[in-house]
């Protein structure tokens, strides 16, 4: 089969031939349609030091996908053969202490498909059964390949107290597109998004920000919305330092920020002032809670108050991987995603 390999310690990914993933017992083979390129995929492209302390060469790179599935092991009886599914792309262990006290998304063990084995940048892709997220009828294999970082934003979202609450959303990448849209399906009162690409303003606008401003302009448009008193809710989706000091201070106080964006560095933060006398409470996301973050995605997409299609913005084939890549550094891109089938 076809897949986008990442074959040695150096920059660049190979579309190459591979032999076709064979399944264990409780596995299943899910053909890929479609999987969308992220952050990640870039950072193991380039080759940088996060990625090269990370991942092991040879791998197929990839992990948000949608599919249908074309055999199941002799122990599956939980999806059968012609089900159109997506998958949550980390695997844990089911029996650690993390996912028996229902916090499997921050096992230190877990495994990620196409960082820590074999992904979805491929023709075809075996997952653990216990993985598989089965698609509605009327949910198309392009949203089905965006439910990993659609399930970062409504994590990210959704573990806040969103009704009637003034939400800054600081970065406006994908996720952060996603998180807007979120909000105002969960009934945020005003939605505050930030950026410094137009590009990215736009899209939340269309997503459904009230005010889609550069940072510069955020405390004034958060101040107003608030009676100056700050955002009771800050989602932090960006990891850029500046956004983060950003995210502490305009937080109103016994505010919460939820922090997504992850900061290339240190970043010093003054926790007496910033934190502690604000009495903010912070949370850290990872991943998407397992599997009640599923769960309510599903949900929001079949109640049809959420819609994601605007964040797709490009559809290339494999062979334009290097495209891929340039666009998303170029900030210029919202959610690329690869039509393999
Ligand atoms: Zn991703």
């Amino acid at each position: 089969m076809k897949a986008l390999v990442k074959r040695a310690p150096e920059r660049g990914l190979t579309l190459t031939e591979v032999p076709e993933p064979t399944i264990r017992d409780d596995e299943v083979l899910i053909r890929v349609r479609r999987a969308g390129v992220c952050g990640t995929d870039v950072h193991i492209y380039e080759w940088d030091a996060w990625a090269s302390a990370r991942c092991k060469p040879p791998f197929i790179c990839g992990h948000e996908f949608a599919g249908d599935v074309v055999q199941v092991g002799a122990l599956v009886d939980s999806v059968a053969v012609g089900a159109r599914v997506t998958a949550e792309g980390h695997i844990v262990d089911e029996h650690s202490l993390f996912s028996r006290t229902g916090n499997a998304h921050v096992d230190p063990a877990t495994r990620i498909i196409g960082v820590d084995r074999d992904g979805c940048f491929a023709e075809y892709i075996a997952m653990p059964a216990s993985n598989i997220w089965p698609l509605d009828d009327a949910v198309s294999f392009d949203i089905g390949g965006i439910h990993d970082p659609m399930g970062n934003a409504f994590h990210t979202a959704l573990t806040a107290d969103i009704p009637g609450a003034v939400v800054l959303i600081t970065g406006c990448g994908p996720i952060g597109a996603f998180a807007v849209g979120i909000c105002k399906a969960a009934g945020a009162a005003h939605i505050i998004a930030t950026d410094v690409n137009p590009t990215r303003l736009a899209l939340a606008r269309r997503m459904g920000a009230n005010d889609a401003v550069h940072p510069d302009a955020a405390r004034d448009a958060v101040m107003a919305a608030s009676g100056g008193h700050g955002a009771d809710v800050v989602l932090e989706m960006s990891g850029v330092p500046s956004a983060v000091h950003q995210a502490f201070a305009l937080a109103r106080p016994a505010g919460r920020v939820n922090m997504l964006g992850i900061p290339a560095k240190t970043i010093d933060v003054d926790f007496a002032s910033e934190i502690i006398f604000k009495g903010l409470t912070i949370y850290g996301v990872v991943g998407r809670r397992m599997y009640d973050t599923w769960h309510q995605m599903s949900r929001f997409l079949r109640a049809g108050h959420f819609d994601p299609t605007p964040v797709i913005t490009h559809r290339l084939p494999l062979e334009a991987v290097d495209e891929a890549m340039h666009l998303i550094k170029s900030g210029e891109a919202g959610k690329i995603i690869f039509e393999i089938a």
